[in-house]
């Protein structure tokens, strides 16, 4: 069910439901993808997901405002910085605590929101340490269905980046008729490095950040030209699956008390 929908009067009764909200942006998604890319597909992942799980959760809107500030280089992003952006999601977790949920899901669907996302939950927790049945989680699509997302059939990348193979695929299956395949390319970077990759090809043992301008002409990484609706349709699935078994985890879950 949908937050939006119920009236103010409802909240006593949906308080002990998890909340899910989705992460989103407006950011550059190479010549072939539109802006709003992330924001569309953290959105399906959460419908597919609403729609499975029905009164057993509570979603909010899919939050378009992220924390693109490393794309800002190509014109048409719009973005908030990392301090602004957890303190957005500080008070939007606030709003809800304060209603009396104390089960909250940030559901991310964009890179630059992972670590700011990540500030918000644990700066709430501690502020909040004195109520242990508060749990607040965190997690990207790619992340919370790592395993499944490497299963799909067909796909030659290994990692989700960005306006990628995975994410156009994605859009190929939602909004066909946004995408321009035609002129989608991405930079493949040729880097050796025992501890870190700049196109997130491998996973990093080190972080070094580049904004998206200092790694890709069209704004694209990887190999989007292999994209197929089929593709997409089998991220979706495994993404919203996963979000499905772990709200219904979460729902269930123990508070444990201090050994
Ligand atoms: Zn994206």
């Amino acid at each position: 069910m949908h937050l939006g929908e119920q009236k103010w009067t409802d909240t006593a009764e949906l308080k002990g439901k998890v909340v899910v909200l989705p992460l989103g942006s407006l950011e550059q998604h190479g010549h072939h993808l539109p802006m709003l890319t992330d924001s569309m597909i953290g959105g399906e992942i959460a419908r597919r997901a609403e729609a499975e799980l029905g009164d057993e959760a509570v979603f909010l809107p899919t939050l378009w405002t992220g924390a693109s500030d490393h794309h800002r280089a190509f014109p048409g992003t719009v973005s908030v910085s990392n301090p602004i952006y957890v303190r957005l999601l500080v008070d939007l977790m606030e709003s809800l605590i304060g209603a009396g949920f104390r089960r909250i899901f940030l559901l991310n669907a964009h890179g630059g929101n992972i670590t700011p996302g990540r500030m918000a939950i644990y700066d709430v927790q501690i502020q909040h340490r004195d109520m242990p049945d508060l749990w607040l989680a965190f997690s990207s699509w790619w992340q919370i269905a790592e395993a499944q997302v490497a299963a799909v059939e067909g796909l030659q990348a290994k990692m989700v980046t960005h306006a990628c193979e995975q994410e156009t695929s994605m859009i190929l299956r939602l909004r066909p008729e946004l995408v321009r395949l035609a002129v989608a390319r991405g930079a493949v970077i040729p880097f050796e490095s025992a501890f870190y990759s700049l196109d997130f090809q491998r996973p990093n043992r080190i972080d070094v950040p580049r904004t998206f301008d200092q790694m890709s002409e069209t704004g694209a990484i990887g190999h989007p030209e292999l994209a197929t609706r089929e593709k997409g349709e089998a991220l979706f699935a495994a993404a919203a699956g996963e979000v499905v078994a772990f709200v219904r985890e979460f729902a269930r879950g123990e508070t444990f008390p201090p050994a």
